[in-house]
C-alpha cells in the first residue's frame, strides 16, 4: 500500500500507525507486531515503553528494556517504530536504539519545560516527531509545543489528535472537539495530522466511527492501539482491539469514496 507519513502525495492512502498500549513482554510486542504486519495495512509500529499514569502504583512502563523488542519487531517486519517520549533521557535512549518516529505524549505537550527539554536534545537530529494535543483544550499549548520542535530545528513534525479531556461521564474517554484540531491543521497545512480514536473512545465499540470521521474530515490517517490478548493488556485494555479486528476495521473504512 502507498502511503507516506510526510510529504504526502494527494494519492497517498490513510496512514495507518498500530501496536499495544504499552510493551509487556517481548513475546508480546514480537506476535502483535508480526500480525499487525500480516494485515497488510500498517504503516508503522507502535509501543508505550515509559507510560505517564494518573496515579503511582500502576505499570509505569516496561523501560529502556522492551526498546530492543520493539527494534526487533522493525526489523521482522521491515516497519518504522514509534516510541513516546516525556524526557532528554527517552530520547536518548529512543535515539542509541534507531527509534525510527518519537511522539509527544499529551501530558507532556501539556509542559512546555518538558517539550523543551525533548526539543533541546533533539536539536541538530533530524528524526520525526508527532506531537499529540494537550490533555485540555488549549489550542495554544499545542502550537507551542510544535513551535519548540521547529525551533529546535526538526523538520518533521506532524500532530496526533488524542481528544480532550472533561470531567465526569461522557460518551468519549477524551471528547474530539474536532473543530480544534481543523484548527490546528489550518494553521500547519503541511503537517500531517492523525487521529487516535482509541484515545479518544476509550472503548473499542465506537473505534470505528471515530477512524471514519477523521478521514471525512481530511486526516492524514489514525494511530489505532492493538493488543494479542486486549482483555489483558497491562494498560488501556477496554480501548484495544486485535490485529486481525483492526484489520477488519481499517478494510470497511471509506476513503474517497473507496474501502481501504
Ligand atoms: C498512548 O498513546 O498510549 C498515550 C499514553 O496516549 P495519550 O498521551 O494520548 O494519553
Ligand atoms: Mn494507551
Amino acid at each position: 500500500m502507498q502511503s507516506a507519513l510526510f510529504n504526502r502525495q494527494p494519492d497517498d492512502k490513510p496512514f495507518l500507525i498500530s501496536g499495544p498500549c504499552s510493551a509487556e513482554t517481548e513475546e508480546q510486542v514480537l506476535e502483535t507486531c508480526q500480525r499487525l504486519a500480516a494485515t497488510g495495512k500498517v504503516q508503522a509500529l507502535r509501543a508505550g515503553i515509559w507510560k505517564p499514569r494518573t496515579k503511582p502504583g500502576g505499570f509505569e512502563g516496561i523501560g529502556t528494556k522492551g526498546l530492543p523488542w520493539l527494534k526487533k519487531a522493525g526489523e521482522l517486519t521491515g516497519l518504522p517504530i514509534a516510541v513516546e517520549v516525556a524526557t532528554a533521557k527517552h530520547v536518548e535512549d529512543c535515539l542509541a536504539f534507531g527509534v525510527d518516529i518519537l511522539w509527544v505524549g499529551a501530558r507532556t505537550t501539556g509542559n512546555p519545560f518538558s517539550v523543551q527539554e525533548i526539543a533541546n536534545v533533539l536539536r541538530g537530529v533530524q528524526v520525526p516527531v508527532l506531537v499529540k494535543n494537550p490533555i485540555h483544550p488549549e489550542l495554544e499549548l499545542w502550537v507551542g509545543a510544535v513551535e519548540r520542535l521547529k525551533k529546535a530545528g526538526l523538520e518533521k513534525v506532524g500532530l496526533i489528535h488524542r481528544g480532550f479531556s472533561s470531567y465526569g461521564n461522557t460518551d468519549f474517554r477524551n471528547a474530539p472537539m474536532w473543530h480544534l484540531p481543523i484548527e490546528m491543521k489550518r494553521r500547519h497545512p503541511d503537517m500531517p495530522l492523525l487521529c487516535d480514536p482509541s484515545h479518544i473512545c476509550g472503548r473499542r465499540d465506537t473505534l470505528f466511527a471515530v477512524a471514519q470521521q477523521a478521514l471525512n474530515l481530511g486526516f492524514d490517517g489514525n494511530m489505532i492501539e492493538s493488543h494479542i490478548d486486549p482483555d489483558n493488556a497491562w494498560s488501556d485494555a477496554k480501548q484495544q482491539i486485535t490485529p486481525e479486528v483492526l484489520r477488519d476495521l481499517i478494510q470497511d473504512l471509506v476513503w474517497r469514496h473507496e474501502t481501504t
